[in-house]
């Protein structure tokens, strides 16, 4: 699934692609992806919207509109968005089609179909559960004393608390794991047990690994289209997710799997406490 560094990519390369453009023609091939509101009143919205900015929140994109209307979407595990130019060929798993007025089109494409588009009206409530997101991993509000009075007394494992979007937004597995190596803790590690020392590595290391994979993941346009809006997703800049069994790159133990709350951890049994 994109994560935050995934989804700032898109954003990244995107952004030149849509700006000022705007949205001539909607054709929605399949209205499951439409989360709000109805297809009909989706393409109805959509359809003569101005594009004034591309933002990222978390792991959702938004288009904000020049009237104060927005479109919000979330990727899930396999969305993608891909620009092309009206001739080229459709692929099968395209379900939205935004005509742009430059001629080429912002296609939504999805295997899995499990990623989700919402059309709001200015002033209008979000429904997509955006709002409801805890900081940005950037935000200088994210302190020690933030996350520690977010979960000094719960009993849940670390790993459950940077991925719990209402605290911080837009961490997943995959960057939870390099977070936790570069900090030097434990993936199972109680919250209630993280030393105040813990909790202000946390706050640093937090912006400094996604900023560092934003920064490695940076891809051109052509690169991107190219990979067909999906292959920058293969970082190959990981220290410890999915290498378990391997040598730590630091001290050269095994690295260890283990299993919490269904999600898998990889973590140095030695570096880690
Ligand atoms: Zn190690």
């Amino acid at each position: 699934m994109p994560e935050l560094p995934e989804v700032e990519t898109v954003r990244r390369v995107l952004t030149p692609h849509v700006l000022k453009k705007t949205i001539a023609n909607v054709q929605a091939h399949n209205a499951q992806v439409i989360a709000y509101p109805s297809p009909e009143l989706f393409i109805a919205g959509v359809t003569g919207q101005t594009i004034a900015d591309f933002a990222r929140r978390g792991k959702f994109l938004r288009l904000l509109f020049e009237s104060g209307d927005s479109l919000t979407i979330h990727l899930r595990m396999t969305g993608c968005l891909i620009i092309e130019p009206q001739t080229a060929p459709v692929e099968k798993h395209t379900h939205v089609i935004l005509s742009l007025s430059d001629g080429n089109e912002l296609r939504y494409e999805d295997v899995r179909r499990l990623g989700k588009l919402w059309f709001a009206k200015s002033g209008e409530p979000d429904t997509s559960g955006a709002n409801e997101l805890g900081l940005e991993p950037f935000d200088g509000a994210l302190t020690a004393a933030y996350m520690q009075g977010k979960c000094k007394n719960s009993k849940k494992p670390v790993k459950s608390m940077l991925l719990d979007q209402r605290i911080v937004a837009g961490i997943g597995n995959i960057y939870s794991d390099e977070i936790l190596f570069a900090a030097g803790i434990r993936p199972d590690k109680p919250c209630s047990e993280l030393s105040g020392a813990n909790f202000k590595r946390l706050a640093e290391t937090i912006p400094d690994r996604l900023r560092f994979f934003i920064d490695k993941n940076a891809v051109s346009f052509a690169e991107y289209a190219a990979g067909k809006g999906q292959e920058y997703r293969n970082t190959p800049f990981l220290h410890v997710y999915g290498k378990s069994g391997e040598p730590c790159p630091v001290c050269g133990a095994a690295l260890r799997r283990i299993v919490l709350g269904g999600r898998s951890s990889v973590f140095c049994p030695h570096c880690q406490h």
